[in-house]
């Protein structure tokens, strides 16, 4: 139990790319942690902006993917 909610806490913390190197940064951060490029507000909010647009992407596979699963589960079932 512990195990699952601390993987939904990671998951929770989604990170974005940074502007200058590319690898993934923690929009908290002021930093970041593998080029030391300083993050300005507006990288922020291009960020923020990144990760919100991923969430969104994210919500909408979920909704292809789920009654997809649902059918051919059905299917697998029902032709046994
Ligand atoms: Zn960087």
């Amino acid at each position: 139990m512990n195990g699952l909610a601390a993987q939904l806490a990671v998951k929770r913390k989604p990170k974005g790319p940074c502007p200058s190197c590319g690898l993934k940064v923690d929009d908290e951060k002021d930093k970041c942690s593998h080029c030391g490029y300083t993050l300005t507000s507006a990288d922020k909010d291009m960020l923020r902006l990144y990760l919100e647009f991923q969430r969104q992407k994210g919500q909408k596979l979920a909704v292809i993917i789920l009654p997809t699963f649902i059918i051919v589960m059905w299917l697998f079932f029902s032709l046994k």
